[in-house]
């Protein structure tokens, strides 16, 4: 494990804590463990935040950063409380890092059991003016915040003061995890690299008669035989008219011949999500309109990666797959030029939103969807609607346009059921971006060639 990631990440935000309020402590936990049902638990995720501070993903862990200021400098002591070593508990249940192997294998300054959290917070938290932790995140987690509190405020006529303001921490670590470093990068490819050749394995094996089930299986084959060790999401294994219900997942439908498949799916890879949507008829050929739409969409998807670079606004890359999508949409007369006027007004009025109802991209990295303002941070405490975020090096954004046709009387049969999307992960550059999900191809021929030849 590479500490000085870590260290360097906590030193960036002890940094902000000194600058915001003059120093300050910063209590980040680990996500709790999940019952699913009787004895069994769900499969164990790490909270992000908190890995992003440390790499350590065992459940049971508290970080606690003492940031002391003096003058200019600051100086950082980071407190890591986890589960103690039992060889009992340890037997059942796996090898536990413990404190004692903490402070070299993560390092941190001090580590303890955490059954010593409640009472070192107490001391802890005395002369500390500042307290920055996760606002409003549970009852649980307020009840242990009062708890520490009362600690400090029992010690007031032995001339100790209590914290007087709270702060978000999750706000400046989510600024921090919007630029992806280049080690977070390097992980966010090699995740994309597996998810990419899931899909190309799905298409191989697609053929009429399987079942949704049956592709979803050949994705999990293809990320845990690569090491991943899950996925970033669940699933979604479209077929025929289910490739328009937006969250659906992978059912029992029979995949049909002449019906398209869409897939979105993706794999977790050391903590890093990847995301990608192909969509491919389930014969190996399509149709006219299908061919069509997915022409359409693939045209939208190339100009909003175009509109992907530094310097743009997030939102114009969507304006850029809005305007290729409308008018096609206006081409193949799914929108009627005569009733909207004009490409413009049918934007305007929102009238696409019939075939296209989500947004083009998302924030991705260590959340499928990811932290980060979309709107600038800017410290004027104006109510007015803040600009939205400019694209900078390191943002990492998906990139996926769709057309969904619900059967109705005014559309053309031919179209019906057709759901398309298609979906690549676009790490922002210098030059524009780098789209790192491109190991699975988008050209409507080429996924024909796939799977003509699987
Ligand atoms: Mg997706
Ligand atoms: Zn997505």
């Amino acid at each position: 494990m590479n500490n000085n990631i870590y260290q360097e990440r906590r030193n960036a935000l002890a940094k902000q804590i000194h600058a915001k309020s003059g120093g300050g402590i910063a209590v980040i936990s680990t996500a709790p463990e999940l019952a699913r049902n009787r004895d069994s638990e769900f499969p164990y995720r790490h909270d992000s935040d908190f890995f992003y501070l440390t790499g350590f993903e065992e459940p049971g862990a508290t970080l606690v950063m003492e940031v002391n200021s003096s003058g200019k400098n600051y100086k950082l002591q980071s407190h890591l409380f986890c589960r103690p070593k039992d060889t009992e508990r340890e037997i059942w249940d796996g090898i536990r890092l413990g404190p004692d192997a903490a402070i070299a294998g993560l390092g941190v300054e001090f580590a303890y059991s955490n059954q010593e959290l409640d009472h070192k917070l107490g001391e802890l938290l005395a002369d500390q003016d500042a307290v920055y932790i996760r606002l409003a995140e549970s009852a649980e987690a307020d009840r242990r915040l009062r708890h520490w509190m009362k600690k400090v405020r029992g010690q007031a006529r032995a001339g100790i003061n209590p914290p007087s303001e709270l702060h978000d921490v999750e706000a400046l670590i989510h600024e921090m995890r919007l630029f992806k470093d280049a080690h977070e990068v390097d992980t966010m490819r090699r995740a994309a690299v597996i998810s990419a050749r899931a899909h190309i394995r799905a298409m191989q094996v697609c053929k009429p008669g399987l079942r949704e089930y049956q592709l979803e299986a050949e994705l999990l084959h293809e990320f845990r035989n690569s090491g991943a060790q899950s996925v970033a999401y669940n699933s979604i294994v479209a077929g025929g008219a289910n490739s328009c219900i937006l969250h659906y997942r992978a059912g029992s439908t029979e995949l049909r011949s002449g019906e398209l498949c869409l897939i979105d799916a993706g794999c977790e890879l050391d903590g890093y999500a990847s995301d990608i949507t192909r969509t491919f008829p389930v014969n190996g050929k399509f149709t006219g309109p299908q061919r069509a739409l997915y022409d359409i969409t693939l045209a939208a998807q190339e100009s909003a990666v175009t509109m992907t670079k530094p310097g743009n606004t997030f939102m114009q890359p969507h304006e850029a797959a809005l305007k290729v999508l409308t008018q096609g949409l206006l081409d193949e007369k799914l929108l009627k030029l005569s009733e909207l006027g004009s490409l413009e007004n049918a934007i305007e009025t929102g009238a696409y939103r019939r075939f296209y109802m989500h947004r083009t991209s998302h924030w991705l990295g260590m959340d499928v969807h990811d932290v980060g303002s979309y709107r600038e941070q800017s410290n004027s405490s104006s109510k007015e609607e803040k600009p939205w975020r400019i694209l900078k090096n390191g943002m990492v954004i998906t990139i996926e346009p769709g057309l969904y046709v619900r059967p109705a009387d005014d559309i053309d049969e031919a179209f019906w059921n057709i759901g398309i999307r298609i979906e690549d992960d676009a790490v922002i550059n210098d030059s524009g971006c780098e789209l790192i999900s491109r190991g699975v191809p988008v050209k409507a021929d080429e996924i024909e060639a796939i799977m003509k030849n699987a």
